[in-house]
């Protein structure tokens, strides 16, 4: 089994920044896990379906003709042969991402989809869940956190560099209720695994994040 790095925690703690930087750097392969849900859920709304309806979304999660090109600065995402990078990352499919997460037979129908990303010589898997419930086994374990204004903060940053306006508030109340619906959901709630090391990177700049997690990979 090729080995996994698991990064697992909340929106905007800057998981997928370091899981990026650490694939290119170990050379392994990539899991942005959250980015199959904002597909399951854009799939889900522009097919019209009922986004309650469990059976009908997990459906289509398992359905999705999705590809992911990693080889840029940010991955490029297609779905159904149409570029949607942009188009999963809007607030409003964020929201309906974090409404199908919850729903049990859509966790089950990624969770195969998720697995067959892992390959030689190893994997580096970013979410919410990676570390409890796809990669038990994965023997580097981090749960990567921050405080909910800073973690708006840095969102509100990337969209102004975009010309995207919003308001910081806007955003707060956004992260507040994604974390409120990620962790009190019974299915795979956010939680950090028993063996995950946690680090919290408030204070920390994207380069002392990487460092400390490669010196988790070297031990
Ligand atoms: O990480 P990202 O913000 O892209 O994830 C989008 C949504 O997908 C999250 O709000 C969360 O509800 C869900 N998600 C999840 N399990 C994962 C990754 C993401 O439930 N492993």
């Amino acid at each position: 089994q090729a080995p996994v790095i698991t990064i697992d925690g909340p929106s905007g703690s800057g998981k997928g920044t370091i899981a990026k930087l650490l694939a290119e750097k170990l050379g392994f392969a990539l899991l942005d896990s959250g980015a199959l849900y904002r597909l399951t859920a854009l799939a889900a709304i522009r097919a019209e379906a009922d986004l309650e309806d469990e059976a009908d979304v997990a459906r289509i999660a398992s359905g999705m003709d999705i590809f992911f090109d990693v080889s840029g600065e940010e991955v490029a995402v297609t779905l159904d042969e149409d570029d949607v990078t942009r188009a999963i990352r809007m607030e409003d499919v964020s929201m309906a991402a974090s409404r199908v997460a919850a729903l049990p037979m859509v966790r089950a129908a990624l969770l195969e989809r998720q697995r067959a990303f892992r390959k030689m010589p190893g994997l580096v898997a970013d979410g919410r869940d990676m570390g409890t419930t796809v990669f038990p086994d994965a023997p580097v374990k981090v749960f990567l956190t921050a405080s909910a204004e800073e973690r708006a903060q840095r969102r509100f940053n990337q969209l102004q560099e975009k010309g995207v306006s919003v308001s910081l508030r806007d955003l707060l109340e956004d992260i507040r209720a994604r974390d409120e619906r990620d962790t009190v959901r019974s299915a795979s709630p956010l939680r950090p695994a028993g063996d995950a090391v946690q680090l919290d990177s408030t204070e920390l700049t994207i380069s002392q994040v990487l460092d400390t997690v490669l010196e988790l990979v070297r031990d």
